[in-house]
């Protein structure tokens, strides 16, 4: 038994060695981050400039993979399946909020398999159209919808998607059900706007700002209390008539459960890193937002803001009645 006891004792002094030894040497090799929408859309944007910034602290490349489909819960499916090394992290938006309760069987528990590293950012949204729809204001958009309800097609990134949600909450303000089509990501929607095969959508400035700026798609109005600098001349959704559609898209990055708490720190204090890097923060600007503080760059805060937002937006997904299987 003295035996047994001595040689338990030897295991468990050798795994908590191991356990330090690794996040003494993490990250010895590079790191996968999912992004669950397509390349070139505003999620994957977003993690691109994070993860540029983060591979030089942590002196390790972190290599992003996009596995878009199902409203961003494949990827996120992937990564609570993945080994919680520290080597596959996920950044994903609200969504990992709205579908705990959009979804009705989801391949993970929300609440359950993840461990939190901190939030990114908070990103407004835009509702957009192709270049040649004829209203020139919201209050336009909102007539020519009605008018044109079974025709007019809405761009989204799948149920989940923040697009879905922002679009959902259009339809509901204007008390209209419209044609919805589902995409990977908003990167290859914004594709078929520029090309005028799908009407309108309501996206992150991540992705929508370059356009807009460009004139080559039409913008009627931002999700924020306010007016945006790089749009100064857009109206908000409140002053276009649309009050109660407001959103604010907020980001975070997340490890598989059983990830080991001094791995997730010091990815978090990575993140804190390359959201302070004056590049990061200068590219944010110019696409509408701005970087979590230190404070919200933390575990507890991503934790925090998780429960918080699954437990809002649960009541308001229920009332709706409209859920994906
Ligand atoms: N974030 C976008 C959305 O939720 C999708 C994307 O990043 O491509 O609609």
């Amino acid at each position: 038994m003295k035996t047994l006891n001595a040689l338990l004792g030897a295991v468990a002094a050798l795994s908590l060695f191991a356990a330090s030894a690794n996040a003494q040497t993490y990250p010895e090799r590079s790191i996968t981050m999912v992004v669950p929408f397509s390349a070139g859309g505003p999620t994957d944007t977003v993690a691109r400039l994070v993860a540029e910034s983060m591979s030089k602290d942590l002196g390790q490349q972190i290599i992003v993979e996009n596995v878009g489909g199902a409203g961003g819960t494949l990827g996120a499916g992937r990564v609570a399946q993945a080994d919680p090394d520290g080597y596959t992290v996920l950044l994903h938006h609200i969504g990992m909020a709205t579908s705990a309760t959009l979804y009705r069987k989801l391949a993970y528990d929300t609440l359950n398999a993840f461990e939190y590293v901190g939030l990114v950012t908070e990103v407004p949204m835009t509702i957009v159209a192709r270049k040649d729809l004829e209203p020139a204001d919201l209050k336009g958009l909102v007539e020519y919808a009605k008018a044109n309800k079974d025709t007019i097609t809405v761009a989204n990134a799948g149920i989940g998607a923040a697009s879905h949600l922002c679009g959902m909450m259009f339809m509901s303000a204007i008390e209209t059900p419209l044609t919805t089509v589902p995409y990977k990501g908003t990167g290859p929607a914004m594709t078929d706007l520029l090309g005028g095969q799908v009407d309108i959508m309501c996206d992150q400035t991540t992705n929508t700002t370059k356009q807009i700026q460009g004139g080559t798609i039409k913008a009627y109005g931002v999700t924020s209390p306010e007016r945006l600098k790089v749009f100064p001349d857009l109206p908000t959704t409140t002053e276009g008539g649309l009050p109660g559609l407001q959103v604010g898209i907020w980001h975070g990055v997340y490890t598989p459960k059983g990830t080991p708490a001094d791995v997730t720190e010091r990815l978090s204090k990575s993140l804190q890193v390359a959201l302070k890097d004056p590049n990061v923060v200068a590219r944010f600007g110019e696409l509408g937002t701005v970087p979590s503080s230190d404070a919200d760059a933390t575990p507890a805060a991503l934790k925090a803001k998780l429960e918080g937002e699954i437990a809002r937006w649960k009541p308001v997904i229920e009332a709706a009645g409209q859920y994906a299987d």
